[in-house]
């Protein structure tokens, strides 16, 4: 679209500076070559009036030393040096007469007028005219020759003066030619450069808009999109764009809200449910109604573990900015999913350092439900490796595992709240893990492992970023759940 952009803008500005450019040349070299042309044939024509016409037509072969081809020559040279030309005079059939510098002997044949011999015969049939082709002398200039009908008295074209010009002003055309190059050229640049910031100054503010929808697209709702810059369509637009943004987020909050109250309620009621289960498999102890009891507890227990997986994940408030030590916490991490990881067998090696300011809190929550994603992936006698650390300005915190990796269509839902590809799973852990490192201006991406598996990368700022405004959407949700 950029370049379709500055083409448009360009092609017609460059077209006509080419076309301009030629039309310029063509009159310039028109002016000149008329103006060439009218002076020498005034100079033919002053010629002509200077000569006798009888005697020159007399003229025979072998005179060039005879008084009268002298006398002739001597009228000739006066209007030669005066109009600046060489002089020449031919029989109508392009026979040598005379000329101003006595070159030619009288009778021959001048073959180089036989490119001429249109205007000769025009000349000679009493109609002066310049020739209409330059032609180069022996200096290496162009010529030009303007041609006059010699007559006698009685008006009887004789014979056809010619007067040479050099064509010194097409030097000038040359340079002017020169000239108009370099401007088309340097017309053509400015003109590339400005097409290119005009179509710059709209196309990237358009990729900025795309990002910003495929942010939205992705399911980041708390980056709020650019400052109004500009009071056009592409700021409405970006309007437009940040209402619809806003209005998502508030659906979000209202139903996290929602649930968050319902979640609220189911626990309590859950608490009571597990005694009294753990009372009645007491007193069943041994009896054929035992394994109902059991399953009764199992289902009590995969049941308040979502509930408290999802309040966990609508708690997640604007976070606490603490120093957290990155080898502390990778090692509450991996303590915390020790026992999930002695039950399938999966060791779980660490290693941190460095410091984040960040919500300590939110940060182990996050970094638990992505080890115990990546153990529940690894084959069993696999490692599970979880390293922590600050470098750049940024504090990372990566998970392998040696797993099968992710399912190619598994990728575009993995942070949806509730979307799971297990049995017992809630679809929350990725989901919680997201929203924290949204909240701190940071980043979640699950890749593919060299080798096979699966990294998981949490990136946050190491420092608070001052320009992320954090709104109070969490407060809400919170205090529901807490109520
Ligand atoms: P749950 O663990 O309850 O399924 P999560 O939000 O933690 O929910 O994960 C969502 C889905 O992402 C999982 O069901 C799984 O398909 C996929 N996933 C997450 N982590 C990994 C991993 N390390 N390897 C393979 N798949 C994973
Ligand atoms: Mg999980």
């Amino acid at each position: 679209m950029r370049l379709r952009f500055a083409l448009a803008a360009l092609l017609p500005a460059l077209l006509s500076l080419a076309v301009m450019a030629l039309v310029a040349d063509r009159l310039a070299r028109r002016a000149l070559d008329d103006e060439l042309s009218a002076r020498l044939v005034v100079a033919a024509r002053a010629a002509a009036a200077a000569l006798p016409a009888d005697r020159v037509a007399r003229l025979e072969a072998g005179q060039e030393s005879t008084r009268t081809y002298g006398h002739i020559r001597a009228r000739l040279l006066p209007v030669a040096r005066a109009t600046g030309t060489r002089l020449f005079v031919v029989r109508p059939d392009r026979t040598a007469l005379v000329d101003s510098e006595g070159r030619i002997p009288i009778g021959e044949p001048v073959p180089a007028l036989e490119r001429d011999r249109f205007e000769i015969a025009e000349a000679a049939a009493g109609r002066a005219m310049a020739s209409q082709i330059l032609f180069e002398g022996s200096d290496g200039r162009l010529y030009k020759t303007g041609y006059a009908p010699l007559a006698d008295e009685a008006g009887n074209v004789l014979a056809v003066v010619g007067a040479d010009g050099n064509a010194a002003s097409f030097v000038t055309l040359r340079r002017f030619r020169r000239l108009l190059g370099t401007v088309a050229i340097a017309g053509a640049v400015l003109g590339a450069l400005v097409a290119a910031l005009a179509s710059l100054s709209v196309t990237r503010p358009l990729t900025r808009l795309t990002e910003a929808a495929r942010r939205i697209a992705r399911g980041d709702l708390e980056t709020p999109l650019w400052r109004r810059e500009r009071h056009d369509e592409i700021g409405t637009l970006r309007d437009t764009l940040e209402e619809m943004r806003r209005a998502l987020r508030a659906r979000d909050e209202e139903r996290e809200t929602l649930l968050a109250g319902i979640a609220h309620e189911v626990r309590n009621p859950l608490g009571a449910l597990d005694l009294f289960a753990g009372l009645l498999a007491e007193e069943l102890q041994g009896g054929p109604q035992a394994p109902h009891v059991s399953r009764i507890q199992s289902e009590l227990a995969a049941l308040s573990k979502v509930v408290e997986e999802f309040l966990d994940y609508a708690r997640t408030r604007p976070p606490l900015r603490e120093p957290v030590d990155l080898r502390l916490l990778v090692a509450e991490v991996a303590d915390l999913a020790a026992p999930l990881a002695a039950q399938r067998q999966v060791s779980v090696s660490f290693d941190g350092e460095g410091e984040a300011k960040a919500d300590r809190e939110q940060l182990r929550r996050a970094a638990v439900n992505l080890v115990r994603n990546a153990v529940e992936a690894a084959p069993a006698a696999s490692e599970v490796e979880l390293v922590a650390r600050a470098a750049d300005g940024e504090a990372t915190i990566e998970i392998r595992d040696r797993g099968p990796g992710l399912a190619p269509d598994a990728r575009a839902s993995l942070f949806r709240p509730f979307f799971t590809t297990k049995e017992k799973g809630t679809g929350l852990g990725l989901a919680l893990a997201k929203k924290v490192a949204d909240a701190h201006g940071g980043t979640l991406a699950l890749e593919e492992r060299e080798g096979g598996g699966t990294v998981a990368r949490l990136a946050i700022p190491a420092e608070p970023t001052a320009t992320r405004t954090l709104t109070g959407r969490a407060h809400r949700g919170a205090g529901a759940a807490h109520g």
